[in-house]
């Protein structure tokens, strides 16, 4: 990133500035540049330089993924709507007919806009519960029309895919998918939203390029879900890595969530991870339920039986209320002002010029 500066003389501030906020930056054009090592900027770094007077221009000299972090990119972000708590809830997989309307039930009787629900699983063992495929999308789109709700399925790349993603609000792709370009172009050719789990070792640069992989192809948006990865935790399955949330939150106008059940592995772990994802700053939380979790065809340790799921959903819904509309950190003035008094009156006079 080069950033052209209208005199040398702003190039001692805006240099210090950039230092302050962790960026690397060394002067260029006889003072008149500043060229930044590292492309990954956050958009609150850059909305403040392109605000300030004393920057003519901000141009890009690196390879990144524009679509995902471009300047604009409020243009591809997603109101998600959640209803009176930041939670998207369901069953790990939609069993039958019956149990998709149940779900659905429950989901609303909770004051919440989302159901999920699994349809095609991407199961570790072939002898396990594989789903009921496009019958169980149909059940559960079925069953959200019927009480008002939208619902998100994953979509795999089985022969069913486009059939399922057209069935579904938000198409889901799975964290063993992400690091798959041909199937993350399929989804994205759907032109639907689309939820990007991350995948279990994924850093999460590689995260934001599998982003830019369904935006190219046209999906309209994308969510991320942090659902943790593979490491050494005591945590039945992986580990809840919540320092994405405020990362994907600086990076791109996209919604953050997280899916503490499968980081969990078992009940005990998911609301108190469930709420520091909120805390930390996570748009909502995707968590699975079950009416009777010692049957639930899978994933059964980790789902909240329905009064747990009631009074998660209850805490969250307080904990929102603290912590939502929170404005991103508010960025040290690039110069002069030390209060955030000043930064606004600066950043507003010369957001006016
Ligand atoms: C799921 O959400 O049902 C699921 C299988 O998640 P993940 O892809 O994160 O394992
Ligand atoms: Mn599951």
């Amino acid at each position: 990133m080069l950033v052209t500066l209208t005199s040398a003389h702003a190039q001692p501030r805006i240099g210090a500035w950039l230092t302050r906020q962790g960026l690397g930056a060394r002067p260029m054009l006889g003072g008149r540049g500043l060229l930044l090592s590292d492309p990954w900027i956050p958009h609150t770094v850059r909305e403040a330089l392109l605000a300030d007077p004393e920057v003519e221009s901000l141009e890009d000299t690196t390879e990144y993924p524009r679509r995902v972090m471009r300047q604009d990119d409020r243009a591809v972000a997603f109101d998600l709507d959640l209803g009176r708590a930041p939670v998207i809830a369901g069953p790990c997989s939609i069993e039958s007919r019956e149990m998709a309307f149940q779900a659905a039930e429950f989901v609303k009787s909770l004051g919440l806009n989302w159901v999920r629900g699994g349809t095609d699983k991407t199961r570790t063992r072939p002898g396990d519960f594989q789903g009921a495929g496009l019958q169980a999308a149909q059940w559960l789109k079925e069953a959200a029309d019927a009480h008002g709700l939208r619902c998100v399925t994953e979509v795999t790349d089985s022969p069913e895919a486009e059939a399922i993603g057209e069935l579904v609000d938000l198409i889901q792709v799975g964290a063993r998918h992400m690091h798959s370009p041909r199937h993350l172009q399929r989804l994205g050719r759907m032109g639907k939203p689309v939820l990007l789990k991350r995948g279990l070792v994924a850093t999460p640069e590689e995260w934001l390029w599998a982003a830019e992989y369904l935006l190219e192809a046209g999906a309209p948006s994308v969510l991320f879900c942090e659902r943790g990865i593979r490491t050494a935790s005591p945590l039945k399955r992986f580990t809840l890595d919540l320092g994405t949330v405020p990362f994907i939150r600086a990076m791109t106008h996209s919604p953050i969530l997280v899916d503490p059940s499968h980081a969990a592995g078992t009940s005990p772990y998911v609301a108190p991870l469930a709420k520091a994802a909120i805390a930390a700053g996570a748009h909502g939380v995707i968590v699975e339920c079950h009416p009777d979790p010692a049957r639930a065809c899978s994933d059964k340790l980790q789902a909240l039986d329905y009064p747990a799921m009631t009074a998660l959903v209850d805490d969250l819904a307080r904990l929102w209320a603290l912590t939502q509309d929170a404005p991103p950190r508010a960025l040290p003035p690039l110069g002069g002002g030390a209060t955030p008094g000043d930064q606004a009156g600066r950043l507003e006079s010369a957001g006016a010029r």
